[in-house]
């Protein structure tokens, strides 16, 4: 991409400044933000800063490709109100812009009575997120949605659907980079600090130095780091969470037809391993949620010091692990053991066998968690001066980024007074 230095040029607004808005991350949640601010506000100059040097190339790009409908979120949080309203629009935007994306409805699966009760509170959350046709099913219903998946009662949810998002992140920034000679997609930049001065703030990178008059933070793993980097000390941490993923083997790929989805543990903001059919028509079996030592890591065995010493210090860690070591304990053991791993998925396809599942990919999620321990649930959006930082944008982020992209220029319009 093109680099620019700092120039002398002008802005709508009339500051002295590279770009009006400079915003860190080029992961989806940072391309929407970028994308309805420069509906909202036509003629401002945008900068999206991408360490990488390709757009979507963790969260966005690691995730399962789930268009989730909204049933599981709290009703009223931010969460519950941009998924539903982010699928409607993410798929709009699929059918205008030819990406490819299949509405194909996914079934949620109790294979064992002490699930009844959770299964039934994601029926009422549902109702109050008024998320369309969700409907109870019983096993047999469950056999004819997906012959090969037992359980003894569930839920079918048809609004469901199935994307790639590193295609929506990489059409956002087409559309982004030609709306106006002003805006730029400056991958290869990583931000390394910034430099708060009255008017705007120098925007450093490992490359060359910016002036941009608002910054937005959107950079995922590294968020909290952001916003340091920027005065802000967040009160939460991000705790990075590997999520492992083993794939049918074409043989075996018939076993699922879309989407078979566990009853998830209600401690954590995780959905359990699930079965998904992937666009390109391979499946997916995954993913757990296994601390991981380095935030970028994608491997059983990565390890970063200063990642892995960040997490550990950080108070809110251990109170979660000394709650949950248990369930813990089990992600760790099935991580490095396909037996259990496949146990597990046995539990929804009761005939899967050890030759069906070969290693697939993995991503790593960036999840906030408070000083207590708590995984924090809802996204986290702070203003502080010139500046606005999404510290916990964890699934269904990726669904909802469209909506997410609306609120933070709301937020922006009102808070930098755009
Ligand atoms: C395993 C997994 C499965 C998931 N499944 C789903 C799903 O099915 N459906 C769904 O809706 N959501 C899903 N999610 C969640 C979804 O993928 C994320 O919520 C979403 O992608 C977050 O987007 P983001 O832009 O905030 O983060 P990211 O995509 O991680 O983007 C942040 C970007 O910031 C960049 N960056 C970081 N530091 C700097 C810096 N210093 N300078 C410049 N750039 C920087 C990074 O390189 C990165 O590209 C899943 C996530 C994971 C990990």
């Amino acid at each position: 991409m093109k680099e620019v230095g700092i120039n002398r040029g002008f802005g709508p607004m009339g500051q002295d400044v590279n770009f009006d808005i400079g915003v860190v991350g080029g992961g989806i949640v940072g391309l929407a933000s970028a994308y309805k601010i420069m509906l909202g506000h036509p003629g401002m100059r945008i900068a999206v800063f991408e360490k990488e040097e390709r757009l979507a190339t963790h969260q966005t790009g690691h995730n399962s490709g789930v268009i989730h409908s909204g049933l599981y979120y709290k009703p009223g949080s931010n969460k519950a109100k941009t998924c539903a309203k982010g699928r409607k629009e993410l798929v709009d935007f699929a059918k205008e812009h030819k990406i490819p994306y299949e509405i194909c409805g996914k079934i949620i699966v109790a294979t064992d009575k002490r699930e009844l009760e959770g299964l039934e509170k994601i029926f009422r959350n549902a109702q109050e997120n008024e998320i369309e046709g969700v409907r109870k099913i019983g096993p047999q219903e469950i056999g004819a949605i997906e012959p090969f998946c037992t359980g003894i009662a569930g839920l079918h949810v048809p609004c469901t659907g199935i994307i790639d998002f590193t295609e929506v992140a990489v059409k956002l920034a087409e559309l982004i980079q030609t709306a106006g000679d002003g805006n730029k997609i400056l991958t290869s930049h990583k931000v390394i600090g910034f430099e708060k001065h009255n008017s705007h703030t120098k925007v450093l990178t490992d490359r060359t130095a910016f002036a941009a008059k608002y910054i937005i933070n959107c950079a995922g793993l590294e968020c909290d780091r952001i916003a340091k980097k920027d005065g802000v000390e967040p009160q939460i941490r991000i705790i990075p969470f590997r999520g492992d993923y083993y794939e049918l083997t074409e043989q075996a790929g018939s076993k699922v037809k879309n989407l078979i989805y566990p009853v998830p543990n209600p401690d954590f903001p995780f959905l359990g391993v699930h079965f998904t059919r992937m666009i390109d028509g391979s499946v997916e079996c995954g993913p757990n949620a296994v601390f991981s030592f380095k935030r970028e890591g994608y491997g059983k065995i990565d390890f970063n010091l200063r990642d892995a010493w960040e997490s550990l210090s950080f108070v809110g860690t251990w109170k979660l692990f000394f709650k949950h070591w248990k369930y813990g304990l089990g992600e760790y053991t099935r991580a490095f053991s396909k037996k259990l791993f496949l146990r597990q998925l046995q539990r929804l396809i009761p005939s899967l066998r050890a030759d069906d599942i070969q290693p697939g990919t993995a991503g790593v999620r960036a999840q906030a968690v408070g000083l207590n321990g708590t995984p924090i649930d809802d996204f986290v959006i702070e203003r502080r001066g010139n500046s606005i930082h999404v510290l916990n944008a964890p699934s269904p982020a990726a669904t909802a980024s469209l909506a997410i992209g609306d609120y933070i220029n709301e937020i922006a319009t009102e808070h930098f007074k755009l």
